[in-house]
């Protein structure tokens, strides 16, 4: 007991071990890995992201301009980072918020729907062109 003593002591009179998350929320270590992000209008729908993902975290369906995210599979490993032919993925230095459930992120590519209207546009152009 006596050699406990200053233990004793020491947790009696110093701050709790751990914090009351989430009402006390840890900021992020300098050069943490946060989460990662995809911009929609950056993003063409080519699928890379999703065949090099080590953890099946995305998911592409370019027919229906979808990409889903499923956070809580990433381990933050980057490699969709660095495969994105599009620079379409960004690594935020901010951690994700704790959730109760698995959520899904579904994104939809702004620069396809553009991409796709300019060929429509230009199909019609030439039809219209050769029925001249
Ligand atoms: S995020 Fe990048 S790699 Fe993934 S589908 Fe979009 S353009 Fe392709
Ligand atoms: S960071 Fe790694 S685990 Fe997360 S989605 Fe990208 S490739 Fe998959």
């Amino acid at each position: 007991m006596p050699l406990m003593l200053p233990t004793i002591l020491k947790n009696l009179f110093t701050g709790y071990a751990t914090r009351l998350y989430p009402v006390q929320v840890r900021e992020p270590f300098d050069k943490a890995r946060g989460h990662i992000s995809f911009s929609e209008d950056k993003c063409t729908m080519c699928g890379v992201c999703a065949l090099r993902c080590p953890s099946v975290a995305i998911t592409v369906e370019k027919k229906q301009n979808k990409l889903t995210f499923y956070p809580f599979r990433c381990i933050v490993c980057e490699v969709c980072v660095h495969a994105c032919p599009s620079e379409a993925i960004d690594l935020i230095f901010k951690w994700r918020p704790s959730s109760y459930d698995k959520p899904e992120e579904v994104y939809k590519s702004t620069r396809l729907e553009h991409l796709r209207e300019t060929t429509d546009a230009a199909k019609d152009a030439l039809a219209s062109k050769e029925d001249k």
